[in-house]
């Protein structure tokens, strides 16, 4: 009998465990997958690490949330800034601003000064509890429109609506302002050795402190019984324990799942109405050629006569050690359409080939990802990348308790505290916290 049973060894479920590990619980984590990490993984072809999902982390300066719950675990990461500067193309012009919250004020103010009362107040309201408790309901372009008149403005301050998955007149404003604003302040960051080794050492951590993880093994019923709960895996292995601690996709898992296992009265009310958020296609690039080739390219691509929105990443140029010598790893990500994957590539490709001239002679790997590849990998309903919706109709932005039965938790980017990887930080040390019943830090 374990005193804890962590389903999917995910950020969220990662973090928990590390928490109640080091708590001196008894936790055992079941993955589905032959390695953890979930949409935090990387995979290896021809001496290319290319990161699958995440592996551009908010929260990382010094003070942020996640720099501080792993400082605390004593998880071995190392997190490297990525750029100085963010960079957004709109309609093939290109916008650079620091990333720091007084360059970026600066930075607009320069660019249109007539904005720039608004923009202080901006930037003001949005750290201030009162309004923000007001941006639930409303859409982040009904909020943008409250202060600002210049288009330019409300563009770039909307570009990162990918890390979030909806566009910004469907995009909850609080969700918008929560998620954007550690960017804008901190800036992002980059794991160094990329997400794989990134999860790979909090998964150290945690059986180092004493945890277990069992890789291959698929939850695939829960039982309630007298002392708490059996997960039953795909082979038949049956573990007992009084906690669970649920790190996969809510509604699928509880379907195909947990059939006699009682939910508390909003889990219920999720399970029926709640929609996910989108899922991605990505290509994964391994270029041969020298910096100054994939040098100030990366950032976001905004094409608003097509409607297209991209985001291209370069990690090669922060972590050298993710591929070999004289090469470079292009990402590029695009929300997913349901088009096959060969459209979808084509499409990307006219991008690429726009941005980086000649780049079919350079190309050694290119390698993709749909809303079935990321389906079949972390078992998230199509795919989706974020959890829950974050958009404002009825349907979106809800959010799990993390408790939701008897003794049952969830974490992850369908709990509470939201979606990406310091999100599902987050809730994975408050859970950890809420079961052994200690406040503060690890
Ligand atoms: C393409 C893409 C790009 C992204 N980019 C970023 C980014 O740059 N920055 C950022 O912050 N966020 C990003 N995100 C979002 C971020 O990756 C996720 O929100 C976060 O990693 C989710 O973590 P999680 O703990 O909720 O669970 P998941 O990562 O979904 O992990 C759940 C785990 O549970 C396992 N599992 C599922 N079912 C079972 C079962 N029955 N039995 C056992 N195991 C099971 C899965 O295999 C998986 O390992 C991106 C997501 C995607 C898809």
């Amino acid at each position: 009998m374990y005193d804890v049973v962590i389903i999917g060894a995910g950020i969220g479920g990662l973090i928990c465990g590390c928490g109640l590990a080091k708590y001196g619980y008894q936790v055992v984590m079941l993955e589905q997958h032959s390695m953890v990490g979930g949409c935090c993984t990387s995979f290896r072809r021809g001496g290319f690490h290319f990161d699958a999902g995440a592996h551009l982390l908010s929260g990382c300066g010094s003070g942020g949330a996640l720099y501080r719950i792993l400082k605390n675990l004593e998880a071995k990461t190392d997190l490297i800034k990525v750029n100085d500067y963010e960079r957004i193309n709109i309609n093939n012009i290109c916008y650079e601003y620091p990333t720091t919250l007084m360059g970026l004020k600066k930075y607009l103010c320069e660019l249109q000064p007539h904005e720039s009362e608004n923009i202080y107040r901006f930037f003001k309201d949005i750290r201030s509890k009162k309004i923000k408790d007001r941006l639930k309901d409303i859409s982040y372009t009904v909020f943008l429109d409250r202060y600002f008149d210049s288009k330019i403005i409300k563009t770039i301050l909307s570009a990162m609506w990918l890390y979030l998955g909806n566009e910004p007149s469907r995009l909850c404003a609080l969700d918008a302002v929560d998620v954007f604003y550690s960017y804008w302040n901190e800036g992002t960051y980059y794991p160094q050795g990329g997400a794989q080794t990134f999860v790979e050492n909090i998964a150290q951590k945690f059986v180092e402190t004493g945890g277990r993880i069992l890789l291959s093994k698929k939850a695939i019923r829960i039982e309630k019984i007298k002392q708490g709960y059996e997960i039953i895996d795909h082979t038949g292995q049956v573990y007992q324990a009084e906690f669970v601690v649920n790190n996969s996709d809510f509604k699928s898992f509880f379907k195909s799942c947990g059939a006699n296992v009682k939910l508390n009265a909003i889990a219920a009310d999720l399970f029926n109405h709640g929609k996910e958020s989108i899922a991605f296609f990505c290509s994964y690039w391994g270029i041969h050629c020298d910096d100054s080739y994939v040098q100030s390219k990366s950032g976001w691509y905004i094409d608003e006569k097509q409607g297209t929105t991209f985001l291209i990443t370069i990690p090669s140029l922060t972590d050298r050690s993710i591929c070999p010598d004289k090469c470079h790893i292009i990402d590029v990500f695009t929300p997913c359409d349901g088009r096959d994957k060969k459209v979808q590539l084509e499409r990307q490709k006219m991008l690429i080939e726009s941005i980086f001239i000649n780049i079919e002679s350079k190309v050694i790997q290119v390698e993709t990802a749909n809303y079935k590849t990321f389906e079949r990998y972390t078992s998230n309903y199509h795919g989706c990348a974020y959890g829950w919706d974050h958009s404002v109709t009825k349907e979106g932005n809800r959010r799990l308790p993390y408790l939701i039965g008897n003794n049952i938790y969830q974490v992850g980017h369908w709990a509470e505290s939201g979606s990406g990887v310091m999100a599902a930080a987050i809730s994975g040390q408050l859970v950890a916290q809420k079961i052994s019943g200690r406040e503060g830090l690890f």
